[in-house]
């Protein structure tokens, strides 16, 4: 296997050439979501770019194992162990159980994914399935010398590392900003990096959620999930660890403190980092405006696969910029494509030559650290090429592997949901009108007239909630 893949790397600060340890083979962690609330669509830009980042790897020929923790227990509302406990919270708003809650949003984010043609994870592992392995590693940290108790609490003990801040140049006033912010500051804590292992003294009196440890009934931290958990299913080494920007501080920095504390050895290779979602403002927050949803983008009748493809159109390590306007941009963009893509006639002769010299182009532009964008103009120039309608059908559907668009399927699957011509559809509403004056006026045979009527055109009608809808038969 020829390794092609060029990615930037967040713990060299560089792009580098992507060697796995084992030839062929990729173990690629991703840090799930804390299921208290619906994905943000900026959290959603990362679970894309990220699979992309596997779908390339698939595509080149690697075998992929990804491993994707849910986290349900043990996040509180700053990544730096203080304020609310997130499940709580969520549980408190909408007077649910911990666990219910929990099922609802991992529910809720898969079929996000779903929309969005995001592959699920090889291995999706709940935190709370994982208690176990939690204690089993702290115990080893508090064997090495790396975890103390104080207040009741297991803490890691930064001070103990040559180096902490591996991830990032974290300056000394950055910290100091930080706990500025930060009015609830740890007296328990020897050093202020160190961070909580596992919890049995907390402010929660009503956590829900509470198992036996050597230290006391109480609840793993947040950290500590994504150590244990991508140890029990890649193991000791990890080629490509995955998250948002704003998890390099402090939740991977920690991630690695305690893993290669725990090893002590190099746990992972290559950190990958997607960034921010913004709008106009600057970052784009919960408490600000209207909360981004994809059932938000949905009930105002945008396709997820528009929104994926605003994502693709844009490098993953560039913040990115969102507006409605920009989404419609895209979202006519998106119709044209897949309208083009959907008249090819797939039936003939395939050109294995041009085949062959489109996919390397599209290959070559993301294994240059995920040019997406390029791949997506390989993809325009393929369609503009003088030739066959098969040969460009059939990369079309290859591209999809990675792409994730449904290129292919997309102009089908909405001519099956009825578009006709201009005429038909005024003649549909017209009928439409006047069933419903024939309802209101109780000629109930009139009405089921003009249904048969329709129906052996071949239009169905239905009566929904937001009004009758009709479709082809
Ligand atoms: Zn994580």
């Amino acid at each position: 296997m020829e390794n092609k893949l060029r990615m930037y790397n967040t713990l060299s600060r560089k792009v580098e050439q992507f060697v796995p340890k084992e030839e062929g083979k990729v173990a690629m962690y991703t840090c799930g979501p804390t299921v208290y609330h619906f994905a943000h669509i900026g959290n959603l830009r990362s679970y894309i770019m990220e699979d992309l980042l596997e779908k390339t790897l698939r595509y080149i020929g690697y075998d992929v194992k990804r491993v994707m923790n849910i986290t349900d227990v043990g996040h509180l509302s700053s990544d730096a162990d203080t304020g609310e406990d997130k499940m709580l919270k969520g549980a408190k708003r909408e007077h649910k159980s911990v666990m219910e809650i929990a099922k609802f949003y991992t529910d809720a984010f898969f079929g996000d994914c779903g929309d969005l043609n995001i592959k699920t994870p090889d291995v999706v592992e709940p935190a709370t399935n994982c208690i176990s392995e939690f204690i089993h590693v702290i115990e080893g940290l508090m064997e090495k010398g790396y975890a103390y108790e104080s207040g009741g609490n297991i803490y890691f003990d930064t001070s103990k590392l040559k180096e902490y801040y591996v991830l990032s140049n974290h300056s000394e006033e950055e910290l100091l900003v930080g706990v500025r912010e930060d009015v609830d500051e740890d007296v328990n804590k020897r050093n202020k990096t160190d961070f909580v292992l596992w919890f049995t003294k907390s402010k929660f009196d009503s956590q829900e959620l509470k198992w036996e440890s050597p230290w006391g009934t109480g609840y793993p931290g947040w950290h500590i999930e994504c150590s244990c958990i991508s140890m029990k299913h890649l193991g000791e080494y990890m080629d490509i660890h995955c998250g948002g920007v704003d998890n390099i501080f402090p939740h991977h920095t920690n991630e690695i403190a305690q893993s290669e504390a725990y090893l002590g050895h190099k746990w992972c290779n290559y950190w990958f980092h997607v960034h921010h979602l913004n709008d106009k403002s600057g970052k784009m927050s919960k408490s600000k405006g209207e909360f981004l949803t994809l059932s938000l983008l949905k009930s105002k009748g945008y396709d997820p696969k528009v929104y994926r493809l605003f994502c693709l159109q844009s490098h993953y390590r560039k913040p990115l910029e969102f507006s409605y306007e920009a989404l419609d941009n895209i979202g006519a963009a998106y119709e044209k494509l897949v309208r083009r893509i959907g008249t090819l006639k797939k039936e003939g002769q395939v050109d294995q030559e041009r085949f062959g010299y489109y996919r390397e182009r599209f290959q070559e532009a993301l294994c240059d650290d995920l040019n997406s964008s390029m791949a997506i103009t390989v993809l325009y120039d393929m369609l503009k090429e003088d030739m066959s309608d098969a040969t460009k059908h059939a990369l079309a559907e290859s591209f999809d592997q990675v792409l994730g668009l449904d290129l292919t399927v997309a102009y089908r699957m909405k001519e099956a949901e009825g578009e006709v011509d201009p005429e038909t559809e005024s003649y549909i509403l017209a009928k439409i009108e006047e069933r419903k004056a024939a309802k209101k006026e109780k000629n109930f045979a009139l009405a089921d007239q003009i249904r048969s009527e329709l129906l052996e055109k071949g239009i169905v009608l239905e009566d929904t909630r937001e009004g009758v809808k009709w479709k082809k038969a």
